[in-house]
């Protein structure tokens, strides 16, 4: 039932930034799994490059304590652990300096693929490309990787496309969304273009509004001093938020091939509408009565920041298929519950044969990306029972878990695949530089208008489902948000 692993090429796995907390809490755990999963063949090399002067036995006693915090029914193998540390080694350098780049360049193997995992800070992007090139690391088969954030806005995007653009060609280039890995996101294609059934109904005819959400619980953690100057539009809805509008949005590829698929999204971008000033709500997070968790101005120790931790907007799209169909995204810290889910809802039915108190019901289709990934489609069924008609909504499960099994409930971490599509070259589920400038040309004017206005995010409270304003952009419409569930 499962597709089977399949092995990749010995490579050579550079992380620059090997020792920060991306690397230790994601990227070398999704390695370990992937290698316990017998993904990489013999030789494959893991070399991690960083700041710290460790040499390679630190390195992995460093390693090993992070799968045991991040992987620790994995780390259990003793046997595993150990052969996966053998594959690590590590150089101490400086991405802004010459040290330690001829060390890193002595140590990687001819003729591999090499997979360069920027996982820095942004303003290292450059530096490294630069160094790369210079030490006569970039080969046709060499491939970075970058991280969040691509730039502050459309202007800053331009220039990082271009620097990368000077030492690597497009395909070289692997702007990662991790939002893109999860298998709910690919499994949202699946049952779009796999299935006859849904998309003769994706469209403004039958689809009465999408509703994309994307709720966090906890506060700024270690990330004040950059989220203060990000805020969410820029932190979640410029890339997170806009690839899963792309998803539901676009029109369908001719195959699943990077470029077709990516043309496409490009594609929804160009078509969306500015948003009107009415139509977005920007919130801040303030301490509620009887909690312990901080307000956002004392967390991020700014008591006068009007950065905004939460953000939702009524977007359109001009296009044949979605006109007056809109799609309605909100991202938010510190709200109710950690919870990442589209909700698909579709017009009610032209005619109720059933009577006024049946009342008025609406399929919905719910694809869920945290926690519990999984879709479900909201169905309109009778109440079984004697007595009439009653009706009634429950969800139809499209996990299969029954029809899977137990690996079917075991959804490997986003990064995983991402890292392997990066070993394997296939770029589909990565952002194209004009995509990633397309999304900043739309936010940009958002973020232009609070500036020029002085706009001040309105507050609501720790624990909260976000301001009520975000309500009445909803009730406005005869609409409501879906609940935010954990
Ligand atoms: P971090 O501060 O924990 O780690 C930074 C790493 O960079 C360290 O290994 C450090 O040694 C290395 N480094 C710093 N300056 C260096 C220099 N001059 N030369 C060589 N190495 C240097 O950062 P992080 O949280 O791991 O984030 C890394 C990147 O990933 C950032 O771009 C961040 O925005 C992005 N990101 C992080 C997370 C996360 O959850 N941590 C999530 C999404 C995106």
């Amino acid at each position: 039932m499962f597709a089977k692993t399949t092995a990749v090429d010995p490579f050579d796995l550079v992380i620059f930034g090997g020792t920060g907390d991306l690397a230790r809490r994601k990227i070398l755990p999704a390695l370990y799994r992937r290698f316990c999963a017998g993904q990489f063949r013999e030789g494959a090399r893991i070399i991690g490059a960083a700041r710290a002067d460790l040499g390679t036995r630190g390195y992995r006693a460093f390693v090993a304590e992070a799968l045991r915090e991040a992987a620790a029914e994995e780390a259990g193998d003793a046997a595993a652990l150990d052969a996966f540390l053998a594959t690590l080694d590590y150089v101490s350098l400086d991405a802004r300096g010459d040290r330690g780049w001829p060390e890193l360049a002595a140590k990687l193997t001819e003729d591999r693929v090499r997979a360069c995992f920027f996982s820095v800070g942004p303003s290292l992007f450059a530096p490294l490309a630069e160094r790369l090139r210079r030490h006569g690391i970039v080969t046709d088969r060499t491939r970075i990787v970058v991280e969040k954030p691509f730039g502050h806005d459309l202007d800053s995007a331009r220039a990082l496309n271009a620097t990368l653009a000077a030492h690597f060609h497009e395909r070289q280039i692997f702007r990662i969304d991790h939002y893109l890995g999860k298998e709910t996101v690919q499994n949202l294609m699946a049952v779009r273009f796999g299935n006859m059934l849904f998309e003769p109904l994706w469209n403004s005819l039958f689809v009465d509004h999408v509703q994309i959400t994307v709720a966090e619980a906890v506060g700024v953690r270690g990330r004040g001093e950059y989220y203060d100057r990000a805020g969410a539009m820029r932190d979640m809805v410029q890339n997170h938020l806009m690839q899963l509008l792309c998803l539901i949005a676009m029109e369908p590829p001719s195959k699943f091939d990077p470029d077709a698929v990516r043309d496409e999204k490009l594609k929804v971008i160009r078509a969306l509408d500015p948003v009107q000033p009415h139509h977005i709500v920007r919130g801040q997070y303030v301490a509620a009565p009887g909690r312990d968790e901080p307000g956002y101005r004392e967390e991020v120790g700014n008591p006068r920041s009007t950065t905004e931790t939460y953000v939702a907007l009524k977007v359109g799209i001009s296009n044949w298929r979605w006109a007056g169909t809109p799609i309605y995204l909100r991202t938010g810290k510190r709200l109710v519950a950690r919870s990442s889910v589209i909700n698909v809802v579709f017009k009610h039915a032209p005619h109720s044969i059933f009577g006024e108190d049946a009342g008025q019901h609406a399929n919905i289709l719910s694809i869920r990306l945290q926690p519990n990934e999984g879709i479900t489609l909201q169905v309109t069924i009778k109440e079984p029972g004697p007595g009439g008609i009653r009706l009634i909504d429950v969800p139809l499960d499209m996990t299969f878990a029954e029809a899977l099994g137990p690996e079917g409930a075991h959804h490997p971490d986003a990064y995983e695949r991402l890292v392997v599509d990066v070993l394997r070259g296939n770029q589909t589920l990565f952002m194209r530089g004009d995509e990633v400038e397309a999304a900043w040309a739309w936010t940009d004017p958002i973020i232009e208008g609070w500036e020029s206005r002085g706009d001040v995010p309105k507050p609501y409270e720790v624990g909260s489902t976000g301001p009520t304003d975000a309500e009445l952009l909803m009730r406005r419409d005869n609409r409501r948000w879906l609940g935010i569930r954990p």
